[in-house]
């Protein structure tokens, strides 16, 4: 019946998922799933899109539109070249 529902980090943990998390600036991808304390500090409820990530690696910020998680993330990573190397600078 499609894919299940995924919407919240709550729903994500559930399914025992990560949320992809990436940096638009310097191509940091990574999977989080450390999704506990998100849920204690958000809210299970709470989209992956919309929590206040911050690249590890160069300090870029998802309120600046920089740091994508969840389906944004997939799209971005999606809209990418096919890479496994190390990101490109461009
Ligand atoms: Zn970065």
């Amino acid at each position: 019946m499609g894919k299940p529902r995924m919407d919240s980090i709550g729903d994500i943990r559930r399914h025992g998922c990560a949320i992809p998390v990436v940096c638009v600036d310097c191509g940091r991808a990574v999977e989080y799933g450390d999704l506990g304390p998100l849920i204690l500090r958000f809210g299970s409820g709470k989209r992956p899109e919309h929590l206040p990530w911050r690249c590890s690696a160069c300090g870029a910020r998802a309120r600046d539109g920089r740091v994508l998680a969840g389906v944004w993330a997939r799209d971005w990573l999606l809209s990418q070249p096919v890479s496994r190397g190390a990101p490109s600078r461009s």
